[in-house]
């Protein structure tokens, strides 16, 4: 499939006030009418173009988002001030109260506790499905449903959504197919598979520099409009919204997005195959062992190759707790959330960013304990890290002489 993302990210040409290369940055949170009349109509949602209060929108908000909306092929883009302010607002939005959502059992923790914890509040109910099985999500459907909602790569497992089945479900109930696309920007097109409205959590690899958080909801004009609605809409009133100052730098960094993809991918697939084959339990959508491969494969942009992320299970927490910490002795990464640096991170996904999900519900995902999540960096020699990794591994015997006979 013939991705143009990139392409149209490229020709998107935005000068600054005097002509400079960057937008300029806008620097008020308030704007001048010149007639009271405008001042009126913009309050009531009927004129374009005008700016009334940076919550609603700012300059240079929607320069980003006019770049998230080309990168994911929507007609528009809301950005807001983290990933989880774009997740609570699209879900406050689409819902009222005792309504119904179907999602996938294995999703961001922040996610997952929203909808089962938070979300009681409005007795909105959340049920937690097989996302990979079509049928199982199909029959936990119900009149009161109001989306489907996963993740294109599931955090923290690497499970791959059939997004082409998912949409042709969703449409056929009426429902919208909510994505979540944070872990594959540019691999996957969720918008071009049928679903209606796409999420990053630009904190990781679209703003890929780890030095703020922010998230974008992209989708129809209709939808992003309704979000902004002074009156009645989830992303006005919750009041997520983006500082401009950050939207501007977040912009400058995705110029670079799609080199640093395709070379996120490429080390992780090198890591993948050597591990594998050195005898290690790895998880990663480019190996055939990945019961998601094929239906990867089918989906998405070739080019970009299958993403930064992998797991290894190194068979316990303490196995799992003292690689870490050698392997950030080492240099060859820092032991710490999150994703898309250009340093390798890794943390153990049951103790840290999936600790939201009690300890059974995570044993009956398969999220044991000595996993270890993986968002592999930018090195320029991989074969070097390979190496150094495999020495800690030696070192704890996680790995035996046996395995290095291979
Ligand atoms: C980090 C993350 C989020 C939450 O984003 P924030 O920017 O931290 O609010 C949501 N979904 C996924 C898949 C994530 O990795």
């Amino acid at each position: 499939m013939k991705n143009k993302a990139s392409d149209n990210l490229q020709d998107l040409q935005y000068f600054g006030e005097y002509g400079g290369v960057n937008p300029s940055i806008s620097d008020s949170s308030t704007y001048t009418f010149l007639s009271a009349k405008t001042m009126f109509d913009t309050f009531e949602g009927n004129t374009e173009g005008c700016y009334l209060y940076t919550r609603h929108s700012s300059p240079s908000n929607l320069y980003l988002g006019e770049a998230l909306a080309a990168l994911e092929g929507t007609e528009t883009a809301n950005v807001t001030a983290s990933g989880m302010g774009a997740i609570s607002a699209v879900i406050m939005q689409l819902c009222d109260s005792d309504d119904h959502i179907v999602s996938s059992r294995t999703i961001y923790g922040g996610t997952y506790a929203f909808m089962k914890n938070f979300l009681k509040k409005f007795n909105i109910k959340t049920s937690f499905v097989d996302i990979t099985k079509v049928e199982s999500v199909e029959k936990a459907i119900t009149s009161k449903t109001k989306m489907i909602y996963c993740e294109s790569v599931s955090n923290p497992l690497l499970e791959i959504a059939d997004l082409e089945a998912l949409s042709k479900l969703a449409k056929k109930h009426g429902i919208p197919l909510v994505v979540d696309n944070t872990f594959s920007p540019l691999s996957i097109s969720p918008a071009k598979l049928g679903a209606e409205i796409v999420i990053h959590s630009l904190t990781k690899f679209i703003n890929g520099t780890s030095d703020c958080v922010a998230g974008v909801v992209c989708s129809t004009t209709d939808f992003c409009l309704g979000l902004k609605d002074v009156n009645n809409g989830a992303g006005m009133l919750l009041g997520s919204t983006l500082d401009s100052l950050r939207a501007a730098s977040i912009l400058k960094n995705m110029r670079t997005l799609h080199i640093r993809m395709k070379k996120h991918s490429e080390n992780a697939q090198y890591l993948a195959q050597n591990f594998e084959k050195d005898g290690l339990r790895v998880v990663y959508p480019g190996l055939k062992s990945h019961p998601g491969h094929e239906t990867i494969k089918r989906l998405m942009n070739h080019e970009y190759g299958y993403g930064g992320l992998l797991t290894i299970d190194v068979g316990s927490l303490e196995n799992a707790n003292a690689l870490m910490e050698l392997m950030q002795k080492k240099k060859l990464g820092y032991l710490a959330v999150s994703l898309g640096f250009y340093k390798t991170l890794f943390s153990a996904p049951g103790t840290s960013t999936s600790s939201e999900i009690p300890l059974e519900e995570q044993e009956e995902m398969g999220l044991t304990d000595g996993l270890i999540r993986f968002s592999i960096g930018l090195d320029n020699d991989i074969h070097r890290t390979y190496e150094i990794m495999k020495e800690c591994m030696f070192e704890l015997n996680i790995l035996n002489s046996k395995a290095s006979a291979l």
